[in-house]
């Protein structure tokens, strides 16, 4: 017998790689004053679809729902579902438990299996892991206010840079609220109507029970149409718009990078407001780290109280997939280039190369014909760092030395230069 289709064992030595994630979100998590929730794997149906969405693709295809028989006469069947996300399942405890009547707001975090029959390819299980957190409470406890989502944004950021995810990019989006959110679909529907039947099927049926979604669509002879489509942007009401920009400049002023799109809609009918997802290169067609938005309404659509929150869903699994793939670009790449600045340094170039490989170090070597933009882009793919030596760094003996990873250049003098290369060959691998 083999593990079902869809899901996998996980292994030694793999599995030291989980654990060192799950290790390092538990600490970052804790710097911003996060507690850890346990939730139920599986939940009532009507949790997801009303949570969830009824028109979403994970409610309508892909949930694992069955009756459970009733054991004893006074008990009734119900109908339950693997959890395909936990956002839901939080938000239905926090109103279970009255979490809000602390007047606080709660900080979240779980890790744990999600359960969805997708297509299975690389990057997507039917049984995958997430590492997600919720921030949620009344509006007096400033659940609300844009400072939160930057907040969240800020930790996201960290925490991939904690576990040594490289070139990720921060995709955001404001998708409006349920004031001005209808007044979108509306204009949208209208510019849809006489177009939707040059479109793809799957366009054809979100245009008429989830249209948001149509902005989605990756079909290339479709992305004319939707480019032509009017945005969400334009239709935003003061309130949301002032709330996107508040989000955006409190980003800035932490330094942390992102990139609009205004197409970025996600998969979840619960989001308002901000939406975001982390996106990497290296994983092809599955491309999303994690994502996540506010979902200011979701507590009163599942019979709760008012209590605007946002939070985010971290793919575990592509995590790995990402680290992994970096450790073996690491592996093949040389710990340094030597790089002279010039004909004069050439010698003396060769004479450093050699004392590191003494060393035991993996070294490229350069010549003087070193153009600055160009040589950095080829030291880049060849060595994990690059030494610079010019005729300041050799009348000093403190060279320039650039870490392709950070990007931080420092100056090291030259006795420690050996050991500072593989410390950093033994921080990567
Ligand atoms: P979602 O809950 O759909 O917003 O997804 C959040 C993150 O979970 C995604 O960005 C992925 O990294 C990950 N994810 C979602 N579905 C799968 C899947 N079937 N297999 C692996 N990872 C997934």
């Amino acid at each position: 017998m083999k593990a079902v289709r869809g899901t996998r064992d996980l292994l030694p030595p793999e599995t030291a790689l989980w654990s060192r994630i799950e290790a390092t979100a538990r600490e970052v998590f804790a710097r911003y004053n996060f507690g850890e929730i346990r939730t139920p794997i599986f939940e009532e149906t009507a949790l997801f679809a009303r949570g969830v969405g009824e028109e979403t693709d994970i409610v309508s295809k892909e949930m694992y729902t069955w009756e459970d028989r009733a054991r004893a006469q006074s008990e009734k069947t119900q109908s339950l579902t693997l959890r395909p996300e936990n956002t839901a399942g939080v938000v239905r405890a926090y109103i279970e438990h009255k979490l809000g009547e602390s007047g606080q707001l709660q900080k979240l975090f779980y890790i744990g299996p999600q359960f969805r029959r997708e297509r299975p390819q690389k990057g997507r299980y039917r049984q995958f892991f997430q590492i997600g957190a919720e921030v949620i409470g009344p509006t007096h406890a400033g659940s609300e206010s844009p400072l939160r989502d930057a907040e969240v944004l800020e930790m996201l950021a960290s925490l991939l840079d904690a576990l040594g995810i490289e070139g990720w990019t921060l995709k955001l989006n404001s998708v409006g609220s349920a004031a001005d959110r209808p007044a979108y679909l509306a204009r949208l529907r209208e510019a849809l109507a006489p177009v939707v039947g040059q479109m793809c099927a799957d366009c054809q049926r979100r245009a008429e029970t989830n249209p948001l979604r149509v902005l989605d669509c990756k079909v290339p002879e479709d992305q004319p149409i939707i480019e032509s489509l009017p945005r969400i942007a334009d239709s935003l009401d003061a309130a949301s718009r002032e709330h996107f920009a508040a989000v955006c400049a409190a980003l800035d002023a932490a330094g942390v990078v992102y990139a609009l799109d205004h197409r970025l809609v996600r998969g979840l009918d619960y989001y308002t407001r901000t939406t975001f997802e982390f996106t990497h290169g290296g994983l092809g067609a599955q491309n999303a780290l994690l994502g996540g938005g506010r979902y200011d309404g979701l507590s009163e659509a599942i019979g709760g109280p008012k209590a605007p929150g946002i939070g985010f869903a971290i793919g575990q699994d592509r995590l790995v997939l990402t680290l992994q793939a970096q450790q073996q670009t690491a592996a093949e790449r040389a710990d340094a280039c030597i790089a002279p600045v010039g004909e004069a340094q050439n010698a003396a170039a060769l004479r450093l190369a050699r004392e590191l490989r003494r060393s035991g170090l993996r070294i490229e070597l350069g010549d003087g014909s070193f153009r600055v933009r160009k040589s950095m882009e080829l030291a880049d793919k060849l060595a994990r760092q690059i030494v610079l030596l010019g005729e300041d760094e050799l009348a000093s003996d403190l060279l320039t030395v650039k870490d392709f990873s950070t990007g931080v250049q420092t100056k090291i003098p030259r006795a420690d230069l050996a050991a500072h290369l593989l410390a950093a060959r033994s921080a990567t691998i």
